[in-house]
This record gives C-alpha cells, sequence and structure tokens, in this order.
C-alpha cells in the first residue's frame, strides 16, 4: 500500500505510525502539523448482464491478467453513485448502455482493501463499441462459459449462483468475502 515519505500538507518529513487522539486505528501522523494520512478501501462497482439467457463478459485487454475474462466493473470515481461507477464501467468496458435492476452482491477483500458491489442490470443498447482495456466481449450463454479464464473466484461464484438462480427465476442478495472463500447468501 502506498505510504508518503513527505506530508502531504506540510512537506516535512516527520511522519510515524501512531494512533491519534480519540482514534481506534493506528494511521501514518505528520508529527510536523498534525497531518493523519488516512487509508480507505476501494469500490469496485459492476454489473451482470443477461440477455436472452446469455451473460456479458469482458475479456481484459491490460494488466493484471490480460486475455482472462470477467464481468465488466472498475474503481468507482469520486462525485459518482455505485450504479453511475457501474453503468461507467459497463459502457466503457463493453459498449453497452443499461440499466440497474437491483443490488446483487456485496463483497468485501480486505487483503487488498477493496470492496465490489455488484449489480443486476438490463441492456439497453449494444453499440460494439468499447474502450482501451478491453479485447473483446460477448454475451456467453451458460454452457460456453470459459469458466477457467474467469480468474476471480468470487465472481466465478457469483455468476455461477446467478445462472442456477436464472432458471428458478428467484434472485437472492449476496454478502462475503475473499477471505472464507465464499459468497454468504442472505433473503
Ligand atoms: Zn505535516
Amino acid at each position: 500500500m502506498f505510504s508518503p515519505s513527505f506530508c502531504p500538507k506540510c512537506g516535512g518529513p516527520d511522519l510515524g505510525q501512531q494512533i491519534p487522539p480519540g482514534d481506534t486505528h493506528e494511521r501514518l501522523m505528520c508529527r510536523g502539523c498534525g497531518y493523519i494520512h488516512y487509508v480507505n478501501p476501494k469500490i469496485i462497482a459492476g454489473c451482470i448482464i443477461e440477455q436472452d439467457g446469455k451473460y456479458l463478459l469482458c475479456q481484459r485487454a491490460i494488466p493484471p491478467r490480460p486475455g482472462t475474462w470477467t464481468l465488466p466493473a472498475g474503481f468507482m470515481e469520486s462525485g459518482e453513485t455505485t450504479e453511475e461507477a457501474a453503468l461507467r464501467e459497463v459502457w466503457e468496458e463493453s459498449g453497452v448502455r443499461a440499466e440497474i435492476l437491483s443490488p446483487y452482491s456485496i463483497f468485501s477483500v480486505p487483503k487488498i482493501s477493496e470492496v465490489y458491489i455488484i449489480f443486476r442490470a438490463l441492456a439497453l443498447e449494444i453499440t460494439g463499441q468499447f474502450g482501451p482495456e478491453t479485447m473483446d466481449y460477448k454475451f456467453f450463454a451458460p454452457e460456453d462459459i470459459p469458466w477457467d479464464k474467469i480468474y476471480y473466484p468470487a465472481i466465478r461464484q457469483i455468476l455461477e449462483r446467478y445462472i442456477e438462480e436464472r432458471q428458478a427465476g428467484v434472485y437472492g442478495m449476496y454478502m462475503g468475502n475473499d477471505d472464507s472463500g465464499k459468497i454468504h447468501f442472505m433473503r
């Protein structure tokens, strides 16, 4: 994780880990001016988009792991809602204009300080134009999904569950974390 060597506020070099008064966590603090360097998790927002029983996946063109397939998802920007971030990522990575149906899954990866928020969404328009982070995009029938090329186990698990649920026509909501390796189910 990035830690500055100099205080971003006063430029001083006297930074050290300590628990600020009234706080519960150790933080990097400037002993010169009292600046506190907070490090908070990043949010990644994305969508499961199904059309006629096929599921939208994007093939990554850039590191990490170019060539692998994943759900369209990416880092939320400041000033966005999670829904806006998810739809923007879908647009950038697949050229699909979509609308959100409901939240579907929230899971945390505390080791790398990331939180994934995945929505169910509906494709409104498929333009065929996508950004440089994507090599290809495709709507896959379940039997054609390249499961072994979806790198991230939690993404595989979310998509598997969704496909099962679509057959039953009832969608749950999930939360979980990467440390247990399991996405938990709640209704
Ligand atoms: Zn300072």
